[in-house]
């Protein structure tokens, strides 16, 4: 790895992101490689005993073992840090590996935690099952209520978690304003920023401590591989971040990191693509469904607020059929190019029905509050041609009777 070309933090900050996606955080072998190697190796050979050692003490710089680092996650966690505005990242093997470690190597028995009710499954169940299991309150607030927000710290609360929009309602949390509550806190803001994507915004310059992906969705972006990553600054990697992750083992498969690398050179693209298509369909949508959320639609809710902290806004939909459970069962077998599936971010467009997959996890109660009801259909809209996309949803909400 003599050769290193986009490493240099002083050289690649200063380039434009659609470069940085292309090209930053990329090691050459002496071979001089274009495409990034896949280093599939699980540990490292040392030329000497005394390198070993200084390796493991940290005085030589270098690779160990894969469990901590490998070079091609390191390209890739690079990058996306680049990308973020971070120091560091750690790519971990799937989104909520990402969450899990982003919360828990900071946590102890006796810290507090708020987050936003509005969230994906299983980030709910890290709030209200897994923390408070080992002693760590959790308190679930309206997240669009900056006052609840307020209202629930306490002296002992270390972590403020959010997800915006969230999945799948679309729901905004004001990243800025939960931002200031944490500081005045002292607790740090972790975000969880898959809905938004890294082109569509960056929490860090709204004052986000943490930023978490889940890299399976617009980051592979093809529906290949199960990724995720926690970005952060050096002082939160070194004091809690990586000594978790080094020693619980939540790494990224070099494989894993190797497509995603090569997403990355497309993501851009791909999600204005995605979004250009998301407006189309919404736009169309709208006119045979009142319920229609889009925040490019001229009666969404948070308007200001997505056109204040999102540069446009994002690749999923979610309508409600006033039917229930049989309709939208009876609209999502009639679809023809759409696949019924739970993933989103895929060049393919998909269509979930929460009430009973991703979000069956949670009791009906809280669901409903969520405003995810038994009709609600959410759509991750893809790169297929506009107008198909259209007709096919035409005909399956003819079919469903709309
Ligand atoms: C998918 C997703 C996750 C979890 O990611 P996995 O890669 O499936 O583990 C977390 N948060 C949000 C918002 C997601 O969409």
């Amino acid at each position: 790895m003599r050769y290193q070309k986009g490493t240099d933090r002083n050289v690649t900050s200063k380039w434009a992101r659609q470069t940085q996606m292309v090209r930053a955080g990329t090691m050459r072998s002496d071979f001089g490689e274009m495409a990034e190697s896949l280093f599939l190796t699980s540990g490292f050979a040392y030329a000497t005993a005394e390198s070993a050692e200084a390796r493991f003490d940290g005085r030589e710089e270098g690779f160990t073992y894969s469990r901590q680092t490998n070079p091609t996650v390191a390209m890739f966690e690079e990058r996306m840090a680049l990308l973020e505005g971070t120091e560091v990242g750690r790519a971990t093997g799937t989104g909520m590996a990402a969450m899990t470690a982003a919360l828990l190597c900071q946590l102890k028995a006796g810290d507090h935690v708020i987050g936003a009710r509005a969230a994906f499954g299983s980030c709910r169940w890290l709030l209200d099952t897994l923390l408070p299991r080992y002693g760590i309150a959790t308190t679930v607030v309206d997240g669009t209520d900056i006052n609840a927000w307020a209202a629930a710290v306490r002296s002992e609360t270390k972590v403020l978690f959010l997800e915006t929009p969230a999945n799948p309602t679309l729901e905004m949390v004001d990243i800025a304003a939960v931002a200031a509550v944490a500081k005045k806190a002292g607790a740090r803001l972790v975000v969880d920023n898959v809905f938004a994507t890294p082109v569509l915004q960056r929490p860090v310059d709204l004052g986000a401590d943490i930023v978490c992906y889940s890299t399976t969705k617009h980051i592979d972006g093809q529906g290949r591989c199960l990724g995720g990553i926690v970005l952060c600054d050096k002082a939160f990697d070194e004091e809690f971040l990586y000594p978790y992750y080094r020693h619980t083992g939540c790494a990224m498969a070099p494989f894993n990191a190797w497509v995603m690398l090569k997403g990355l050179e497309t993501m851009e693209l791909r999600v204005n693509a995605m979004v250009d298509n998301t407006e189309y369909v919404a736009a169309a949508l709208a006119k045979l469904l009142a319920t229609t959320r889009h925040p490019s639609l001229p009666n969404f809710p948070q308007k200001e607020l997505a056109a204040r902290q999102m540069t446009r806004g994002g690749t999923m939909i979610a309508f409600e059929l006033a039917g229930g459970r049989d309709q939208a069962f009876k609209f999502l077998n009639a679809l023809e190019i759409i696949d019924i599936s739970n993933n989103l971010g895929d060049s393919r467009s998909i269509a979930t029905h929460p009430w009973s997959t991703t979000h069956k996890a949670l009791a009906e109660e809280s669901r409903l509050e969520l405003g995810i009801t038994p009709g609600l259909i959410r759509l991750s809209v893809g790169l297929e041609d506009k107008d198909d996309l259209v007709r096919d949803l035409t005909a399956a909400l003819k079919a469903a009777g709309v």
